[in-house]
């Protein structure tokens, strides 16, 4: 089911003006799907929908929406491999709705792509300011401007790549909003409740050790360690700081 279908969206050219944007919905309850199309169609979004994870799959490469608004319990496929093949294709802002509130669950959904979850059940009202600060944050968060450049690394946050010395590094959606988040301030040190909380939409609860372990990839992958760090600096009991390498690194 596809409500208000609009030519803008073929041409797949950014619409988010004055806080009214394209929603796609991926609902496979109908009840649920029609109260949120309602709800969010009242406070002034064209909303589509579909209860298929394929279709949204489909919808999204011929018509991108602003933001996606995903269910995690489908009946076509498993929610996280639904976020997999979304975030293969597509950059678009998700939030995932999702029964499932322990934190492993939804570490998981942040982890393959989403940009905030909420829990069932949740009222208009919440969905709708998530919404508005999603798209907030994406619209304010530079990712459209001038690819970073600290020493050798090179992060391009139009196009989601990474190059170290011009080579690209095959980095994680969720990799790449953490160096991009730490190398937009490179040499300051960023607490880890910060990064939670700005890179994991997790203010409350969250792990360190969720950090950790994303710097940790990290490090491997641009082929240091927290023992050799070259740009990843872990400041003891204080945080993570994205430093300029004292001088040009052989290559
Ligand atoms: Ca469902």
């Amino acid at each position: 089911m596809v409500i208000c279908p609009d030519p803008a969206r073929r041409a797949g050219r950014a619409r988010y003006v004055r806080g009214v944007a394209q929603l796609l919905l991926v609902e496979d309850d109908a009840a649920i799907r029609s109260a949120l199309i309602r709800a969010l169609s009242e406070r002034g979004h064209a909303v589509s929908s579909t209860p298929s994870a394929m279709e949204a799959l489909q919808l999204v490469v011929d018509a991108p929406p602003d933001l996606i608004i995903l269910d995690l319990g489908l009946p076509d496929l498993d929610g996280y491999e639904a976020l997999r093949m979304l975030r293969a294709v597509s950059t678009v802002p998700v939030v995932v709705a999702t029964a499932r509130d322990d934190e492993a669950d939804i570490v998981r959904a942040l982890d393959a792509g989403a940009d905030d979850y909420l829990v069932k059940p949740f009222g208009a009202g919440q969905i709708e300011a998530r919404v508005r600060a999603v798209l907030r944050r994406v619209a304010a968060d530079g990712k459209g401007a001038e690819p970073i450049v600290v020493g050798a690394l090179r992060l391009d946050g139009q196009a989601h790549e990474a190059t170290l010395h011009g080579r690209r590094l095959d980095l994680s959606r969720r990799e790449f909003d953490l160096l991009h988040y730490l190398a937009a301030r490179a040499g300051q040190v960023v607490t880890k409740r910060e990064l939670l909380t700005q890179v994991w939409r997790m203010p409350y609860g969250g792990a360190d050790k969720t950090v950790d372990v994303h710097v940790s990839w990290l490090r491997r992958k641009l082929g240091e360690s927290a023992q050799q760090p070259v740009y990843l600096h872990t400041i003891r009991g204080v945080g993570i700081k994205l430093a300029v390498p004292p001088q040009p690194e052989p290559r």
